[in-house]
């Protein structure tokens, strides 16, 4: 089972992705999450990526591809993608990868957003620096600016300025929309409504990945 979630930063991948992967039992595989891991780890693959995460800018196909199969096998079998796909190169080397283990797409979901909204939530997320719990200055404030789990600095993370959010939102209209065309002819895809709140969209997606349930 390997489910794709597809959508602008801003659009609520990880909080759905969250849900997603306890509701339906899938290896959440986030890249963003990964890349912040090993940057702050200053693993060689962390330095190779460091420049291109903080700047909002991809980082090299290459990379990310390597990380991904080397996360990617068919024992496991049941796959929640976030952030992965971003390009036509980086689908194409997706499903090479899923053809040499003999699995495939199942599923692709866009978030739909407008880019004010996206924007929007950007700028007010704020993150723990240690566990990575989300916050919002507006929907869930940290006490104090701790985080209420580990107790850990609660910030706004770098490429989360506005200046270089806006920047991942034109990378995502340039480079990553023009790519959905491949799974909208391909697979079985749906968009949901991003801009609802957070346990409608999940309400949404639960009825279209129940509905392909169903089906298989
Ligand atoms: P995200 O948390 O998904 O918004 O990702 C944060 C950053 O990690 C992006 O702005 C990119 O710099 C990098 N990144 C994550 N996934 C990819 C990917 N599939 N291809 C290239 N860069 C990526």
């Amino acid at each position: 089972m390997i489910a794709i979630l597809l959508g602008a930063p801003g659009s609520g991948k990880g909080t759905q992705a969250k849900f997603l992967s306890a509701k339906y039992g899938l290896t959440h595989l986030a890249t963003g999450d990964i890349f912040r891991s090993e940057i702050a780890g200053k693993t060689p693959l962390g330095i190779k990526a460091q420049s291109y995460v903080k700047a909002g800018k991809l980082v090299p196909d290459d990379l990310v591809t390597e990380m991904v199969a080397a996360r990617l096998n068919s024992k496991e079998g049941r796959y929640l993608l976030d952030g992965f796909p971003r390009n036509l190169v980086q689908a194409q080397a997706l499903s090479s990868i899923l053809a040499q283990e003999k699995m495939s797409v199942n599923l692709v979901v866009l978030l739909k957003i407008s880019q004010e909204l996206a924007l929007e939530r950007i700028v007010s997320r704020r993150v723990c620096s240690q566990c990575g719990e989300v916050y919002n200055v507006q929907t869930k404030p940290a006490l104090n600016g701790k985080c209420g789990i580990c107790g850990g600095a609660v910030v706004l993370r770098e490429d989360d300025f506005e200046v270089t959010a806006r920047k991942r939102l034109m990378v995502f209209e340039d480079i990553t929309r023009p790519m959905i065309a491949y799974y909208q002819s391909e697979f079985i895809f749906k968009e949901v409504d991003a801009g609802l709140k957070p346990d409608e969209v999940s309400a949404a997606l639960a009825i279209f990945v129940d509905s392909i349930f169903a089906k298989s």
